[in-house]
């Protein structure tokens, strides 16, 4: 909405806007103006099968650095981003991005695969168009189906109508996987997973943190484990940045960990560098 304002935009404000509105206005035209200039970038981090350790995997992670402001937190780039509906363009860039990376890296080392994890939201799944855009995209990159996960919340799935369900069941037809990020922080999941089926589950770093002091966190994340297992789903475990995390998730069972002990995010050529 902003890119349609144009010069006009001081015509938005008014004496009844307090200061967070105008700060989020500006932010947003500032946004408008980044997609597409080296101030956004994709940082990708790694994800770890635990079986053996190895990366078989990233999840790719948007990074807004403004000219003035300098860091803007994904979660705040992402908020504005959707309330704007910029998110559309910005998605649309984040899997080209994604999908270029991850063909990038297939092609230097095809001995070594690597899916790439893309996180995915509410406003994306619910355009009808989104499954034919994102089998466009993977084609134009060159990149296998089989090596995309679409990550999504909960509430993006199963609270936008028939949409989302429709766009994901199809891409998982072509071969993409989808993950449930974040995973019990929602509300009602288990009837959820009646109506969807999920190839992985996320647990929410926030159990993950409190695992080791609170015997019911580390209750929830084996049974969520368990339950996922059960139903056919791979278990991701993220926000491991301590030994005794990572050695308490594999003791819950989880396939694979992604966290702070592991890496950060980082440029697709330090991810080729640990090929
Ligand atoms: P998320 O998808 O749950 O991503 C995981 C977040 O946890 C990332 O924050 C990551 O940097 C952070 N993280 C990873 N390991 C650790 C750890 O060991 N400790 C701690 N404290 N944090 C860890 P980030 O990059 O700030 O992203 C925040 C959220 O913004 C993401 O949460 C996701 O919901 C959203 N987001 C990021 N990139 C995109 C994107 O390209 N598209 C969309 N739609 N959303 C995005
Ligand atoms: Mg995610
Ligand atoms: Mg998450
Ligand atoms: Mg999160």
């Amino acid at each position: 909405r902003a890119k349609r304002l144009g010069p006009g935009i001081h015509q938005l404000f008014d004496e009844h806007m307090d200061d967070d509105e105008r700060a989020k206005i500006l932010l947003t035209v500032d946004l408008t103006a980044a997609i597409g200039s080296e101030q956004i970038v994709l940082g990708y981090q790694p994800i770890i099968r635990n079986s053996d350790g190895l990366m078989t995997g990233v999840e790719a992670l948007f990074r807004w650095t403004h000219p003035t402001l300098g860091y803007i937190s994904a979660t705040r780039a992402i908020a504005l981003a959707e309330e704007s509906g910029l998110i559309i363009e910005i998605g649309n860039w984040v899997l080209e991005t994604a999908c270029g990376a991850q063909s990038a890296w297939t092609r230097a080392k095809p001995e070594h695969p690597m899916t790439v994890s893309i996180n995915v939201s509410a406003k994306q799944l619910m355009d009808p168009d989104f499954a034919d855009r994102v089998a466009v995209i993977l084609a134009d990159q060159g990149t296998n189906p089989e090596s995309v996960i679409l990550e999504v919340t909960e509430s993006a799935v199963f609270d936008g109508g028939p949409a989302p369900k429709a766009n994901l069941k199809r891409l998982q037809t072509l071969g993409m996987r989808v993950s449930l990020d974040d995973f019990g922080t929602g509300y009602s999941t288990l009837t959820h997973l009646r109506t969807f089926t999920t190839n992985n589950v996320k647990i929410d770093q926030q159990f993950i943190s409190d695992m080791a002091n609170d015997r019911v966190a580390a209750v929830i994340v084996t049974s969520i484990t368990n339950l996922a297992q059960s139903l056919g789903a791979s278990v991701t475990a993220e926000g491991i940045e301590t030994e005794l995390q990572q050695a308490l998730v594999i003791a819950a069972g989880a396939d694979y960990s992604q966290g702070f002990l592991f890496g950060r995010a980082m440029s697709v050529e330090a991810i080729l560098a640990l090929l």
